[in-house]
């Protein structure tokens, strides 16, 4: 179940304010992370394995911690809460974070976390996710259930396995049989083909100006929070990206070769203007449809990300729903073409450390954490 909410706010009601300390595993978006609180003029806390690890930091001044934390086991952070909580420290929590605790552990952890914890145990699971982004009005690429249908380019995707690795292309069952691992638990998903788009949105649920998300089901009729886009990118995949160079599909498989899907780097893009309504349809849906996903839900909160293909008939469809900050959002530390409109040089990570200072201003702190 997790920590529940009673208990985060005695912790919090126990912080004090005026030294709040913002807590970030040293991966995947901590630079940002870091460099935004330090803008928002928050003490940082840096939570690494490894010597080297720290020493990296050195080279990035603008986003090095004030202390750190060197642990021997990521999961040791569960035996430091009281610790974290003796320096007012409010984690933000990213891919790696999950990744390197586990979701469940992740639910345990007694510190305050930014955003909502709860909502990552949808994220965690394709079959959760799916219910949740259809119920938000997202269309979503077709499931394959048995895979002797298969008629037509497929995706197989690993359950659990990050950053793509091990997905493969198939075109048919014989390709399926060649390549599948029967080991692993699968996904067999329609191959979408398009142009892929990572949409960075922030849920402040304290704001009542903006493009607010309006209610539905239980909370029809209340404006819910303001829904703002901050960037957009692209990942780079190692190799899919570059495999065209050396022929086609038929080429490379009689060179013994298959397309993989590995994360290695990210883009900034924008999207056609006119896609942007849509955009907004999407993730407004999303967030309504996250305040009843279970009883007394308290919704999506802060950073998420949809992961969405854009076909050539202009139609979204949505992969895969990250909720809380992406890495897809590192190009932007200096802001985006998005966000400037706004507010210059607004990254996702100083969006969470501003949300953390009104929340200390206004002393609804406890609206945003978990
Ligand atoms: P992460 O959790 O790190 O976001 P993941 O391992 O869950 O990644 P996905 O994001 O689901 O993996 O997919 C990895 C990549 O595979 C995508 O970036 C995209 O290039 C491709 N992909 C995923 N689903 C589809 C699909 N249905 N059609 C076409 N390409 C897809």
């Amino acid at each position: 179940m997790g920590v529940d909410y009673e208990t985060v706010q005695t912790w919090l009601a126990g912080y004090d304010s005026s030294q709040i300390t913002i807590g970030v595993v040293a991966s995947h978006s901590s630079l940002q992370i870091l460099h935004g609180a330090r803008q928002e003029g928050f003490r940082t806390l840096g939570i690494a394995v490894g010597e080297n690890r720290r020493r990296f930091y050195k080279a990035f001044p603008g986003a090095e911690p004030d202390e750190w934390l060197m642990l021997d086991d990521y999961r040791e952070m569960l035996d430091h809460a009281e610790w974290f909580r003796s320096k007012n420290v409010i984690i933000i929590p990213h891919g790696s974070l999950v990744e390197y605790l586990g979701a469940t552990n992740f639910r345990n952890l007694e510190v305050p976390t930014f955003g909502n914890r709860n909502i990552l145990h949808w994220e965690s699971s394709r079959a959760l996710q799916r219910e949740w982004l259809e119920e938000g009005g997202c269309t979503m690429p077709k499931v394959i259930e048995d895979p002797h249908n298969i008629a037509g380019p497929v995706i197989v995707k690993y359950a659990g396995a990050k950053g793509g690795r091990g997905y493969f292309i198939a075109r048919d069952y014989r390709d399926f049989r060649r390549n599948v691992d029967i080991e692993e638990e699968f996904t067999i998903q329609e191959y979408v083909l398009g142009c892929r788009y990572y949409l960075h949105f922030f849920f402040d649920p304290t704001a009542t100006d903006g493009y607010q998300v309006q209610g539905r089901g239980q909370h029809a009729g209340k404006n819910l929070g303001r829904l703002e886009l901050l960037s957009m990118d692209r990942r780079d995949e190692s190799n899919v990206d570059e495999f065209y160079k050396l022929g086609s599909l038929r080429d490379l498989r009689e060179m013994d070769l298959e397309p993989s899907f590995v994360v290695t780097g990210n883009q900034p893009v924008v999207i056609r203007e006119s896609l942007l309504p849509r955009a907004f349809e999407m993730a407004e849906g999303t967030v309504a449809a996250s305040f009843n996903l279970e009883e007394g839900s308290r919704g999506m909160l802060g950073p998420f990300c949809l992961e969405t293909i854009v076909t050539d008939q202009l139609e979204f469809k949505v992969f895969e729903i990250s909720a809380r900050i992406v890495a897809g959002s590192n190009p932007f530390v200096g802001g985006s073409p998005y966000s400037d409109i706004n507010e210059r040089f607004m990254s996702t990570g100083r969006r969470i450390a501003r949300s953390i200072r009104s929340g200390i201003e206004s002393e609804n702190l406890d609206d945003i954490i978990s």
